[in-house]
């Protein structure tokens, strides 16, 4: 396995084709997998229960037959047309069947691609080019969303990595999440100049952090009466959390996002991704309107394909059981670490959840970013060890499948006690 890595570090930079699979928050070389089958994924001769499913997409377990299938037969019809499909409209009529707030939708292959796209039409559509994001909310790795907040309560433009131009980033502010005030204060001085705000729907990429009741409401609200558009990046939530998203889930103040963006499960496991939201907004894409975008593999028949698969099996019985599964392991997890003293604060939204190593509830990055993050590395490889594929980082979130059985979940927490002694151990 290690050979393996040192081969890959030879030819790809760091060994892996994106940076969090190379292990560096936890030390070590990550585990190269050659197959993948139900809550499982396979290294060598060793077998591991996973649980970061492609980072999302797995929702049903690798490899489900009839999602496999689909891809067989769409790839012996032909690998790619450039031309449309009907299963393109069949995936577009599921998605918007699923999510009202969607009224038409544009495929793309990742999800940097569709929230850049959604960015691209805000920007076109209200003739405005300021976007407001949330430190700690990920959006993909196009340059304007590669800022970092600083200390300050609004951060305009501080690129957080190295062949960003300053100009790309300055019309980007970072604001502190599930911040109302500081929303309100900035469209109080800038609101005529701010074409959107993007926001994870339920932020899961600085570990959960779920949204105050209320504030996603809240950011239409703002939105709405400055003329903005709300964009709502469901690319990890979407078809995940419910059959309609973190959306589906977060009616309580209903409210209903101008954009919305997919990836991950839209896919299952397949390179698609989707924007979608408001008819007028929508038509202001070219060929329609005037706000460029394209794709030669967008809608690829094989992505679709999966994607149509997955969706068609995602009913409520598999969110329920996802639910339950994630609560039993969170649970079980949570009994251990406080059985070792362990400070720590079980983060969670629907079947999404993270651990937080600290007493404290974090509603923000900065709380995430002050956690005993010393306890994971060891905490994680006492799991890798005992053959649980874990999240290599402290700032992901955990996911489960509908293939994460009671017998499995019972297999991972047998693993927890010792676990949780090396987290208790750590320093
Ligand atoms: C994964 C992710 C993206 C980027 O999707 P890619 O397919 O990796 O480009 C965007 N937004 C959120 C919330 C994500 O979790």
């Amino acid at each position: 396995m290690s050979d393996l890595f040192t081969r890959a570090q030879a030819v790809i930079p760091g060994g892996v084709d994106s940076p969090v699979r190379a292990f560096g928050s936890v030390g070590g070389a990550p585990v190269f997998i050659h197959r993948a089958s139900g809550p499982h994924v396979y290294s060598g001769d060793r077998q591991f229960i996973d649980l970061v499913g492609s980072w999302g997409p797995a929702l049903l377990g690798h490899a489900h037959p009839h999602v496999v299938a689909a891809v067989q037969e769409a790839a012996a019809r032909g690998l790619s047309f450039g031309a449309p499909t009907e299963a393109e409209v069949e995936l577009a009529e599921l998605v918007i069947d699923r999510i009202p707030p969607v009224e038409k939708i544009r495929f793309v292959s990742t999800g940097t691609e569709a929230t850049m796209t959604a960015i691209r039409l805000a920007r076109g559509f209200t003739g405005r080019d300021l976007v407001v994001k949330f430190a700690g909310c990920y959006h993909g790795h196009e340059d304007s969303m590669l800022v970092a907040a600083g200390s300050g309560v609004a951060t305009f433009g501080m690129s957080s990595s190295a062949g960003v131009p300053k100009g790309t980033v300055e019309d980007t502010v970072v604001l502190p999440y599930n911040d109302r005030q500081a929303v309100t204060d900035l469209f109080a001085s800038y609101g005529d100049c701010i074409a959107a705000i993007i926001t994870e729907a339920a932020p899961a990429n600085m570990g959960l952090v779920p949204p105050l009741p209320g504030f996603n409401a809240f950011l239409k609200d703002e939105c709405e009466k400055a003329g903005a558009l709300l964009i709502l990046d469901e690319v990890l939530t979407g078809f995940r959390l419910s059959r309609s998203g973190m959306w589906g889930i977060d009616q309580e103040v209903p409210y209903t996002p101008d954009l919305m963006a997919f990836g991950k499960v839209i896919g299952g496991g397949m390179p698609i991704a989707a924007l979608g939201g408001r008819q007028d907004v929508m038509d202001y894409l070219a060929p329609l309107g005037p706000v460029y975008q394209a794709g030669t593999l967008s809608g690829n028949p094989l992505a679709t394909a999966a994607g149509i698969a997955t969706l068609t099996l995602a009913d409520n019985a598999v969110y329920e059981k996802i639910d339950r599964a994630s609560v039993a392991l969170s649970n079980g997890f949570s009994e251990a670490l406080t059985k070792e003293g362990v400070a720590h604060t079980i983060q969670r939204v629907g079947s999404l959840f993270s651990i937080l190593f600290s007493d404290r509830p974090a509603t923000n990055y900065d709380e995430v970013a002050t956690q005993d993050q010393f306890r994971f590395p060891p905490f994680f490889h006492s799991l890798l060890e005992d053959g649980i594929h874990l999240p290599p980082s402290v700032f992901e979130a955990y996911f489960v499948s509908v293939t994460h059985d009671d017998a499995i979940i019972d297999q991972i927490l047998e693993a927890a006690p010792k676990a949780a002694r090396a987290a208790a151990r750590a320093s």
